[in-house]
């Protein structure tokens, strides 16, 4: 019955970080130290909690079709901005494509990078075609709008994922000078880079600047993402999209979030300092980077040997093997608590 599958689907697919409990119970490894997934090793900010407590007591009522309670939040803290809403980023990614996408369209993609963007283009019939970086992994942005002047979307992931350096806003400027489609900015990790690229949406019609709680915000499991958009293209993303998907225990959560900054600040502070400190600890060539992870060259070792490896003395990191256009002998290692950072440091230092 496989053969009734759409053929975008019969194989690839999304590839998933390593969890806790699987092969990571070796050698005394009492707790587990979780770096695959670029998460917010503290718990969510009491606000969150509690708005969201408080909106599960209404859950038999449909949630608020426009987000009305999240988007309000974010125009208080952000200014006078266009907003959309998303189950994750990756919802806004999805949707996206699904209204702008038609069959056959070429949707260009700076490479290698998260692998969603291709996932959902691919799902809407696109022509997807990656652009490679540079060899230190900065955009070609001549080469990326040259693709990018026949697409209907351009995808640019900065900081960038997992490489984690980030594009400047002169370079994203200058591909929005050239393209004619929709330029699709990541900024999943934007928190974490001091670089401010609102400021081209004034002047852009074609932005598009995608955001998530799932990093900073520690609120990964609400799966909330939302992106600045320009003001027409909003009713249209609400007519693609699925009705009803925000549900009201992550829109009130989100809401709250936003309005503790120093739980944000905690964490850019902690990211900060560790960047720093795999640098100069680790043995291995660590990238450099504006997020809140490394990328580590551990040649002559492969990526999957090592998440093998660490995994069995407690320690959860990314492969990027299966990261498109990037050779075998990386990871990606976040940014966590203390006591997981050194015991990181340690293990990878001894292997
Ligand atoms: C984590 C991540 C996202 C989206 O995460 P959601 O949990 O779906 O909001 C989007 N883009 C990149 C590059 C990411 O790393």
């Amino acid at each position: 019955m496989e053969r009734l599958v759409r053929s975008c689907y019969r194989q690839g697919g999304y590839v998933f970080a390593k969890k806790a409990g699987g092969s990571a119970h070796g050698a005394g490894s009492d707790r587990i130290a979780r770096l695959a997934s670029n998460e917010n090793p503290e718990a969510p900010s009491p606000a969150a909690v509690a708005a969201a407590q408080q909106a599960v007591l209404t859950a038999n009522r449909y949630p608020d079709e426009r987000v009305d309670v999240l988007v309000a939040a974010l125009r208080a803290y952000y200014g006078d901005y266009t907003f959309v809403t998303g189950v994750g980023m990756d919802g806004v990614i999805e949707t996206l494509m699904r209204t702008l996408v038609d069959p056959g369209e070429t949707v260009a993609i700076s490479a290698p990078t998260f692998s969603f963007y291709g996932l959902a283009a691919q799902a809407q019939g696109a022509k997807v075609v990656p652009v490679p970086r540079r060899a230190d992994f900065s955009v070609d942005t001549d080469a990326l709008v040259r693709v990018g002047k026949a697409a209907k979307i351009v995808v640019l992931c900065t900081p960038n994922n997992p490489t984690g350096n980030a594009t400047s806003a002169d370079d994203v400027q200058r591909v929005l000078d050239e393209i004619k489609g929709v330029l699709f900015l990541d900024n999943a990790y934007v928190e974490f880079s001091g670089i401010d690229y609102l400021p081209l949406l004034r002047k852009y019609e074609n932005l598009v600047i995608g955001r998530t709680f799932s990093k900073v915000h520690s609120l990964a499991g609400l799966r909330i993402g939302y992106a600045f958009v320009p003001a027409w293209l909003q009713p249209f993303y609400m007519r693609a999209g699925t009705p009803f998907t925000m549900n009201s225990v992550s829109a009130a959560a989100a809401a709250a979030a936003l309005s503790d900054k120093e739980h944000a600040a905690r964490y850019i502070t902690q990211v900060q300092v560790w960047r720093k400190r795999f640098s100069a600890a680790l043995k291995f060539p660590v990238l450099p980077s504006d997020a809140n992870f490394v990328m580590v060259d551990v040649a002559p070792h492969t990526g999957d040997e090592v998440v093998e490896k660490l995994a069995a003395r407690g320690v959860l990191v990314r492969s990027c093997r299966s990261f498109t256009g990037l050779a075998d002998h990386y990871i990606r290692v976040s940014v966590g608590e203390d006591w997981e950072n050194e015991l990181f440091i340690r293990e990878l230092n001894a292997l």
